[in-house]
């Protein structure tokens, strides 16, 4: 059949699963995720469209000032679709 690798396979429950990036953000001092949000630091958002390494295509980068445990400050980036 010439449309073989289209479709579901039999039996696939009918759910879509959308792909998302979930990077646990490490410390580059410690390698601890234990990250903090920064009381009252500003998040920033902006529409970057782009792709990352493993193929996800995002439309915004959001930046959030984090704290780790260990006392380094970072700016994590999330990525997201829209
Ligand atoms: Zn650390």
């Amino acid at each position: 059949m010439a449309n073989k690798l289209k479709g579901r396979p039999p039996g696939s429950p009918n759910v879509e699963y959308v792909p998302v990036q979930s990077f646990p953000a490490a410390c580059p001092k410690c390698h601890s995720t234990e990250l903090k949000n920064v009381q009252g630091a500003k998040v920033t958002r902006r529409n970057i469209a782009g792709k990352l390494p493993n193929g996800f295509t995002f439309g915004s980068v959001e930046h959030r000032r984090m704290r780790c445990k260990c006392g380094q400050n970072l700016i994590v980036r999330s990525y997201f679709q829209k």
